[in-house]
């Protein structure tokens, strides 16, 4: 049975360690946060006493942690010593692309495998194992990584070189972002001007101004029944999570030298809403901020 090191079991490292259990894994599951290790342990890990006994001896070692300094940092104090020359390295954090690109760089120059495959898909898809992976790294680390991602996702889709897998997952998140913003406006200019939401939606979802924001993300209440706007905005993806991808992909494009109005206009915005309370909300509650409301 191969054993697995999994350091980060968080909100959605707990979903993704148990999956991993249910696939016939042997996981040893190690956390700052107890709580999280004793959840893990309820769902069938072992509880590692650091991220070093975590990954010692395991066939595969994942993190999934809040940023990249995080990331770094387990990788070069523990994770690269502790590991086997023969283990897989998978990083399921969103992290920046630069730091996803060193640590894919450090752990080739010291013979180790390693893939930065992070995960679109919220803690409901890291549940129930529905998750989409993005993953960068040398081909046969990918293909090396593959069975262990399939165990807790739909899709594993292999983006190029390391650090790829970042660049995609911020690219992607950039477009979500805007398109929530363009599709709240529009809901809210249609209410000014005595448009029916319900009849917008009908329209729009059919028409040329369709998108995943409207269709399964509905900013407000009654056409997508399953959309947080029906439960005022809690669980879903949390604006405090976008802000921190559109922020990335801020730095990225900084970086790369790309022009990102429209990104840099959604970080704008997520950041108004955060400063005002609307951290916790799902990325939707922007609607709220556009009615002129800022109260999330
Ligand atoms: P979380 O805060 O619930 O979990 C992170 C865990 O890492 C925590 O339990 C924390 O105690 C632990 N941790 C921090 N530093 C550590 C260290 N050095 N050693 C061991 N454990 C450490 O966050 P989350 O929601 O699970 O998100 C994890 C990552 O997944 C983030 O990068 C996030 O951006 C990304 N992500 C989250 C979602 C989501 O919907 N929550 C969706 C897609 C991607």
């Amino acid at each position: 049975m191969p054993i697995i090191g999994f350091i980060g079991v968080g909100n959605m490292g707990g979903g993704m360690a148990a999956n991993l259990v249910r696939a016939g894994h042997e996981v040893r599951a190690f956390d700052l946060a107890d709580a999280a290790v004793a959840r893990a342990v309820s769902h069938g890990c072992t509880a590692a006493s650091s991220a070093r006994a975590a990954a010692s001896g395991a066939d595969a070692i994942i993190t999934m942690l809040p940023a990249g300094s995080h990331v770094a940092t387990a990788y070069k104090d523990a994770l690269f010593a502790a590991a086997s020359v023969d283990a897989i390295l998978i990083d399921c954090s969103t992290i920046d692309v630069a730091t996803a690109r060193s640590v894919g760089e450090a752990a080739a120059e010291k013979g180790l495998a390693m893939v930065d495959a992070p995960v679109s898909g919220g803690t409901a898809a890291a549940d129930a194992g529905t998750l989409t992976f993005m993953v960068g790294g040398p081909a046969a680390a990918f293909a090396r990584a593959e069975p262990y991602l399939q165990a807790m996702g739909k899709a594993v889709i292999h983006a190029g070189s390391a650090g790829m897998g970042q660049a995609a997952k911020i690219c992607n998140n950039m477009i979500l972002g805007a398109t929530m913003v363009a599709t709240a406006e529009a809901f809210v200019l249609a209410e000014k001007l005595g448009l029916d939401a319900q009849t917008f939606f009908d329209i729009s979802s059919k028409a040329s101004g369709q998108s995943w924001s409207m269709t399964s993300y509905c900013p407000v209440p009654g056409p997508v029944p399953t959309s947080p706007a029906n439960r005022d905005y809690q669980g879903g993806f949390a604006s405090a999570l976008m802000l921190k991808d559109l922020k990335l992909a801020m730095a990225a494009a900084t970086t790369a030298g790309a022009s990102v109005p429209m990104g840099a206009q959604a970080e704008a915005l997520y950041q108004l809403f955060a400063n005002n309370g609307g951290s916790e909300k799902d990325f939707s509650a922007i609607v709220r901020l556009l009615r002129g409301g800022i109260a999330p």
